[in-house]
């Protein structure tokens, strides 16, 4: 039976990965890889995660099985995290999932289970996962645009245009805050558009927010998200706590649901958590735990709120240096919109080419549709990645 499979296509970042590690050059540059790192390439565990831990070992007695759905106190805190007072108490389903990927899943099997010849729309481009998680699933996909490489923002004109073939009942995947790969981001006007167009086609939004405080902050980043969900009748949203807890192998997401009316509630909850069951049964549970501690306690809460904090301006600072870096070296403010994007990620707008002699010549690796990490950067690293791309011709 084995012997039929045929080899799967490599994941892109993942092959980038293996390159880097394989180079011997000294001093090398990972700007592929899609983690938080501090100023000495470490992904630290966070205070605040570490103490909730320690917390955790002295006063946890079991350690059998959670409900199908994950702690209820996890739900609660990380959906009022994400909502804040925007969430509908009597509409809203939750399930604590494995990581964001795992509520990318089953929100779209439960948009699969609900209407199995809905399409789904994303952003060109987006996460490499979604479009690969819709294929796997067997689903009807539709792209819209997004990103303009001239400008290095958003082609917002682009966007409404393509949304306009929305149908009704389809779904449509916007990112909540720091879009992977490109850092542009819709303003709350914009939002705002958006969310007339889809009530208008009856379309249900979903929201992938894996980046929530690394952008313009906390209650900022989730002002998308809580726009939708106080203007639509329906919505699915995909939080991941990877990121913005430092907790990536701990795989703990929330995939919530807003219910178009609270007798659909009970259904909805039903649905998604029979999804869990039959895929994994029972949610991990040792992230999403600490994650609740940290949320319901004040002064966890504040210390992990200030450490996020603390790599949010960070990576902020790494923007202005290396957008200061590019307009000495060139001379004008073409670069500027590294300094305009939010998050981890940007879209420099080279092609594969220069993408590839900047590899070869300078042993700087960023993902093939030069997608980098600006996490990956520190005070040393930006002058000479500016002088790579100068060099590049980008
Ligand atoms: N959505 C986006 C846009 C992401 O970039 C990621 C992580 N790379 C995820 C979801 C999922 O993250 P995880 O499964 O690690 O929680």
């Amino acid at each position: 039976m084995l012997n039929a499979l045929t080899p799967q296509a490599p994941d892109k970042i993942l092959a980038l990965m293996a390159a880097f590690k394989e180079d011997t050059r000294d001093g090398k540059i990972d700007l592929g890889v899609g983690v938080y790192k501090d100023a000495s390439g470490l992904t630290p565990v966070m205070r605040a995660v570490k103490a909730a831990e320690r917390q955790l070992v002295e006063t946890q007695d079991t350690k059998v099985y959670t409900g199908l759905a994950g702690d209820p106190a996890f739900a609660e805190t990380l959906s009022s995290l994400v909502l804040g007072a925007a969430r509908p108490a009597d509409r809203l389903a939750a399930v604590a999932t494995p990581g964001g990927t795992g509520a990318i899943r089953q929100g779209l099997e439960l948009i699969q289970m609900a209407a199995p010849e809905a399409t789904v729309w994303m952003s060109d481009p987006t996460w490499p996962n979604h479009p690969a998680i819709i294929k796997y699933l067997g689903m009807k996909a539709g792209t819209y645009r997004y990103f303009d490489n001239e400008t290095g923002g958003v082609d917002f004109d682009g966007m409404l245009a393509d949304l306009a073939g929305v149908a009704p009942g389809d779904a449509v995947i916007l990112h909540g805050c720091c879009h992977n790969p490109t850092g542009a981001n819709l303003t709350l006007d914009q939002w705002r558009a958006v969310a007339t167009l889809l009530e208008e086609k009856g379309a249900v939004p979903f929201i992938d927010i894996a980046y929530q405080g690394f952008g313009d902050g906390l209650e900022e980043d989730a002002a998308g998200t809580r726009l939708m969900v106080e203007a639509m009748p329906e919505a699915i949203i995909a939080a991941s706590c990877s990121k913005n807890f430092g907790i990536y192998r701990e795989r703990t997401g929330l995939l919530m649901a807003v219910a178009p009316s609270a007798d659909k509630l009970k259904v909805t909850q039903g649905a998604m958590a029979s999804l869990n069951r039959v895929n994994f049964s029972f949610p991990p549970d040792h992230g999403a735990r600490c994650v609740s501690m940290i949320l319901s306690d004040d002064a966890l809460r504040a210390d992990w709120a200030a450490e996020l904090e603390e790599v949010r301006l960070g990576m902020l600072s790494l923007r202005e240096q290396l957008a200061t870096a590019l307009r000495d070296r060139v001379g004008s403010d073409r670069f500027g919109f590294l300094a305009q994007h939010r998050g981890m990620f940007s879209r420099l707008g080279a092609t594969p080419e220069q993408v590839e002699a900047m590899r070869r010549d300078h042993a700087i690796y960023m993902v093939g549709d030069s997608r980098m990490n600006i996490a990956g950067l520190n005070a040393e690293t930006v002058p000479k990645l500016a002088d790579a791309i100068v060099a590049a011709g980008v």
